[in-house]
């Protein structure tokens, strides 16, 4: 039987990043395929997750709306069919601009497969790419291992979207990535059900000051106060009005001391929303190893073993501490591990922490954000508090300015030097505070890539000379619904 090996545009890695990426180039016209080293669409989102928030932030602090086009396409989708929660935009989360948009990643999942079905992305599922066609520095297409053995596929127009940025270290474009002293810690996620939220929301009411709070505090002083948010967990009788519940201090300290916790993480969960109201726990933050590089499996297999035993440790200690945790049980422990830190392209342009800081905006604008910069996590029990930038050592921590949003350059997408390669999700171009590496983020990035991936093969110019027609870019993004210019009210 004869495969198919000529496409337009192919996609590498099918995370938030490439599932967004394939449906814009498809859209675009282009004829698509996208390749996935699993099973399963999502990365991160499904393999190793979901992450806490998803998605959030898709609102500034000034509330007005900052991220749109596939992202609020497939949250509008999941909502509709009862598999995402209405958007949270109560007072409390708005000032700090950290509002949820819950969705159910497993229904993400099955939306993700039918929307390629529907926009006619092809799919290559369990096959690894592990090397780059090239002539000169062009890329041509990619080399592929699966069960067919080692084939080449051709593509006029490759994306990076393995989140490590391993088809553009293939490719031989510049990447950067701190070194294994450095790199933030990874965590290997599990999924909880049973919880008992009556009795655990009664601890809360009685013990709000056993919470870590922080991201609805800062950044702006006229953000929320501390006794705003004790007073608003006080009287709160609904689980889904918390989204994450990090902390549990006391009982956590307790246990430190009768050694039943280990010191590498904080102890706590986010929410996860499943059919008819059902609200599942989801720890990510349970485990923490460090001085592990993505780019290592020898470092990645010692991080996966270390994490599954100070995962049991932590389970335990939410079985014998924690009121509410007395009948709940696993129901998933994730099979990939969440990969905190890793290379990213050295672009036609960095995104810096100063960009982020002053909401700058640019000319290219491919979308936007207004997520901080320079939240580092290090294997501690006070992960969080090195999130809000308390540990000098760590203090990167930037907020746009006034509460705004910051624009996202298409240059960030563009490898130096290389050609007919572009990168979205975690590794487009910008410095290490700055990193685009949250959800919401990857598939702003993977829909703009996608787009001019798209309007490459159709206008037969190289991703770098597209800069020239930046407005015809920027329209296709407009017309599907990303927001470029002006935040919504
Ligand atoms: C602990 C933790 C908590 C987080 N919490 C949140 C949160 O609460 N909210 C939020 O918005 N974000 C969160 N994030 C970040 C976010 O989840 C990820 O950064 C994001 O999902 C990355 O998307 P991506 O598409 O760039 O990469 P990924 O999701 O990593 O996708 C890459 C895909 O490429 C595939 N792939 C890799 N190499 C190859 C290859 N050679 N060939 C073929 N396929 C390949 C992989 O299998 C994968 O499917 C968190 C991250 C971590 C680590």
């Amino acid at each position: 039987m004869g495969y198919e090996t000529k496409y337009d545009v192919v996609v590498c890695g099918g995370g938030t990043s490439g599932f967004a990426a394939a449906i814009a180039s498809a859209r675009g016209g282009a004829k698509t395929l996208l390749i996935e080293k699993t099973g399963v669409l999502g990365g991160q989102m499904s393999l190793s997750g979901p992450p806490g928030f998803a998605y959030a932030r898709l609102f500034n602090m000034k509330g007005e709306r900052d991220v749109a086009g596939i992202v609020k396409e497939t949250y509008d989708r999941l909502l509709a069919q009862g598999h995402a929660l209405p958007e949270w935009r109560s007072d409390i989360r708005a000032r700090a601009g950290y509002t949820f948009s819950y969705i159910d990643p497993d229904w993400w999942v099955m939306m993700a497969f039918e929307m390629c079905e529907e926009e006619g992305v092809e799919l290559l599922l369990d096959s690894l790419v592990v090397g780059v066609e090239k002539e000169g520095d062009t890329v041509t297409g990619v080399v592929v291992e699966n069960a067919n053995g080692r084939n080449t596929i051709s593509g006029q127009i490759v994306i990076d979207c393995t989140g490590e940025g391993y088809v553009s270290m293939q490719a031989g474009a510049e990447t950067a990535c701190v070194d294994r002293e450095t790199v933030q810690p990874h965590t290997l996620a599990f999924t909880v059900d049973g919880v008992d939220w009556d009795k655990l929301l009664w601890y809360i009411r009685t013990n709000p000051e056993q919470f870590s709070f922080k991201q609805l505090i800062f950044p702006y002083e006229d953000a929320n106060t501390r006794e705003d948010v004790l007073e608003y967990y006080r009287k709160c009788y609904k689980v889904t009005d918390l989204g994450e519940l990090m902390g549990f201090y006391e009982l956590r300290d307790m246990a430190f001391k009768n050694g039943d916790w280990h010191p590498y993480s904080g102890a706590g969960f986010f929410l996860t929303p499943k059919e008819g109201g059902h609200i599942q726990a989801h720890f990510q933050h349970s485990s923490q190893v460090d001085h592990a590089l993505p780019t290592d499996a020898w470092d990645l297999t010692r991080c996966n073993i270390e994490c599954r035993k100070q995962n049991k440790i932590a389970w335990n200690f939410f079985k014998k501490y924690v009121p509410g945790f007395e009948h709940a049980y696993i129901t998933r422990t994730c099979t990939e591990l969440r990969l905190r830190e890793g290379p990213r392209i050295v672009g036609e342009y960095v995104l810096t922490r100063d960009d982020v800081e002053a909401a700058r905006q640019f000319e290219d604008t491919i979308g936007k954000s207004s997520f901080k910069a320079g939240g580092y996590h290090v294997a501690g029990m006070d992960t969080l508090s090195v999130v809000a930038g308390k540990d000098q050592k760590h203090n990167d921590l930037a907020f746009p300015k006034d509460g705004k949003s910051y624009d996202i350059p298409y240059r960030c997408l563009i490898p130096r030097k290389i050609e007919n390669l572009l990168a979205a999700g975690k590794c487009v171009s910008t410095d290490r505070p700055a990193y685009l590496r949250y959800l919401h983020q990857t598939m702003v990035t993977g829909q703009a890539a996608g787009a001019a991936a798209a309007l490459s093969v159709k206008k037969g110019k190289t991703p770098r000379k597209l800069q020239e027609d930046i407005r015809e870019l920027q329209q296709i993004l407009l017309d599907q619904g990303a927001v470029l210019f002006e935040t919504k009210i």
